[in-house]
Parts: C-alpha cells; structure tokens; sequence
C-alpha cells in the first residue's frame, strides 16, 4: 500500500507546484477581499484593474511577458491549474463530508457572472456541485420571508453550491425599485424606513449562522463599469449569437446606475465581515474575473483543514485485510 501519509495520518495531499499555486492564489483573493464593512468606498475599486499582476509582477508567470495580451494568455494556463486545484479541492471537501462552501455571485447585467461560474465550476464534478439562479420571484415564493427560496437551496455538506443572484436581490433591485416590496405582501406595520438595515442584519445573522454549522460563505460582486456594459450590450445586439442574452429592459435599467452602485456600496459596507467576506472583482476584463474568481474559491478551500478521510491503524488493518482476501482469489 502506497503510504505517503503525514505525521496526522492524512494523505500528503500537494505538489510543491501545487503549494505555490495555491500560494499565490491566496495573495490574489486578498488584494480584492473586503473582510472589514465599514468606510468601504466603490469609487476605490476600479473595474478595470488587473493589479495583482502589475503590482510586483507575479511570481508564477514569466517577467518575459509584457503587456494585456501577454497576461491574458498566460493566465489562461493559470486558470485551467487553478480549476484543476480546485477540482482537487472539491474532491477532498465531498470526501470528508463536513464542510459546505456556498459561493454567492451579484453584479450587474452583462458583468459575466454566467462566463465566471462556467470557467470556474468547469472542472468540477457535478455531482459535488449545484447551481441556482434566482429571478423575479414566483407568487408562491412572494409569499414567504425574503430568504426562504434561497435558504433552502443551501448545499449540503461537503458539496460546493452557488447562487446566481441571491437574497441580496433584496437589498438592490427591490431598493431601486420599491414597487417590488409592495408586493411581497408584508404587514404594513413592518414596513418601515428600516427595512433595509433590518435585512442587513438577518442576512449577518443568517450568515453567521451557516459559518457556524460548516458553511464557508463567498460572495462576489463583479464590478463592471459602465461603459464596458454598453460594450457588451452593443455585442449581444450585433450578434445574433448572442442576441438571446440581451433584453429590452436591461437598457433601461442603465438609467438607474448611480442608484445601483449607491446600493451595491451600502450593502457591501453592511455585509461584508470576516466570516463572509465580499470580493469585489473588476469585471472589465473576463480573462482577470475568472482568475480572480477561482482563486477566491481556492482561498476560501484552503482555509478550513481539507483532507480525505484518514484511517486509524484498525482501519490500515482492516484494509490489508481485505487486500489479502482480494489477492488469495
Ligand atoms: P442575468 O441577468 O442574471 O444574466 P437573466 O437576464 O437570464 O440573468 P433575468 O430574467 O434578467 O435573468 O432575471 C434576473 C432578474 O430578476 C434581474 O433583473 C433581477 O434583478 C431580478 N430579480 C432577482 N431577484 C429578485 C427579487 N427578489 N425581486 C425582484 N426582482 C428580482
Ligand atoms: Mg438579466
């Protein structure tokens, strides 16, 4: 029996390649973390930014390489190691069957969170993962607390689940939009100048709850600017291809930028904590999203003590035993 075991018994489970990738994954995920709510500013983030390269360079990829066309092509090798780390990770996590990791992804349209969760999640085995969009909500979902569709929905331990869109739709489209709230049928009575810092705190709540019974909980605003948006809508309009991704309406919910951003930066201010952290990655750039995005799940992975099950000397026991049997047929 091959025994690279560790003095705790687990399986050595990495390469030194794969410690270093890991590595700087982690730095990555960090630079466009906000662990911390208050005084958190926006304007500061621009979409547009691929600093972690720029800054100091980046220790796994060339200094040979030299401009944006460079870095995206190096980084899509990068991206594919990342996914197979992740993939790695995903095995071990559904393995041991104790952690859960709920990744919980927001923007606005056309930011490319459906591009993020294919590239990222493509590695990945199905079966240890699950995905749900959330739209304008049903009359049956209406008719219950603004969590209910989504809490349900939580992963089970040891699978990874994702959220496109989420309970935070409850503190942006139905803040711009008030007339939503009309109709989620609430007793008047509730129905105060509150409301929003009352969501705040039910979804700190609700989120500290889950981190408390094995959730990791990842969320993601990918910050788009808006004059990539009008990019994007402009390529889904010219290609007919792409011509079922666009609708009327998005183009008028442009009109409600500013509004958005002041909603998007206050719910950020109010969320974000140390047990769940918000990521705000720029979005102006698919190829730095996705690599942005991937890392976040590797930190958030290697965060918790991730192994595959380890046997005790009865069990080692119980195993050559059976390869005994095997062997004598
Ligand atoms: P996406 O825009 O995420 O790529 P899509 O365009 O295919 O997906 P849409 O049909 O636009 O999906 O559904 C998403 C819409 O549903 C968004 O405009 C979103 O704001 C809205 N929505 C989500 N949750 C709620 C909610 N709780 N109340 C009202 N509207 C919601
Ligand atoms: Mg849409």
């Amino acid at each position: 029996m091959s025994d690279d075991r560790d003095a705790a018994g687990h399986v050595e489970e990495w390469s030194e390649r794969d410690r270093a990738l890991i590595k700087a994954a982690r730095r990555m995920a960090a630079r466009h973390m906000v662990r911390e709510g208050d005084g958190f500013k926006l304007s500061k983030h621009d979409p547009a930014d691929i600093g972690a390269f720029v800054d100091g360079g980046h220790p796994l990829i060339s200094e040979a390489l030299t401009g944006k066309d460079g870095l995206k092509a190096a980084t899509k090798e990068l991206l594919a190691e990342g996914v197979r780390i992740l993939s790695r990770m995903q095995d071990m996590l559904y393995a041991q069957n104790r952690w859960s990791l709920l990744l919980v992804f927001q923007a606005m349209d056309a930011a490319g969170k459906d591009g993020a969760i294919k590239h990222v999640m493509s590695g990945i085995n199905p079966q240890g993962c699950s995905v749900h969009s959330f739209k304008a909500p049903s009359a049956e979902e209406l008719d219950h607390d603004f969590m209910w569709r989504c809490t349900r929905l939580a992963p089970r331990r040891g699978m990874i689940g994702i959220f496109n869109r989420s309970y935070y739709e409850e503190v942006l489209v139905v803040r711009v939009h008030r007339e939503y709230l009309a109709k989620q049928q609430l007793p008047h009575e509730l129905v105060t100048d509150a409301i929003w810092d009352e969501r705040f705190k039910d979804i700190r709540s609700y989120e500290r709850y889950m981190a408390r019974n094995g959730t990791i909980v990842r969320k993601f605003f990918l910050n788009v600017s808006r004059d990539e948006q009008r990019k994007r809508f402009l390529e889904r309009i010219d290609d007919p291809a792409k011509n079922w991704k666009f609708s009327a309406g998005d183009v008028a919910e442009r009109a409600h930028w500013d509004e958005y951003m002041r909603v998007y930066e206050d719910m950020i201010r109010s969320t974000a904590t140390e047990h769940a952290p918000w990521s705000v990655v720029p979005a102006d750039n698919k190829w730095y999203t996705r690599l942005v995005v991937a890392a976040t799940i590797v930190d958030a992975l290697a965060s918790v003590d991730l192994h595959y099950p380890s046997l005790d000397a009865a069990g080692r026991a119980k195993l050559a035993d059976a390869r005994a049997q095997l062997m004598a047929e």
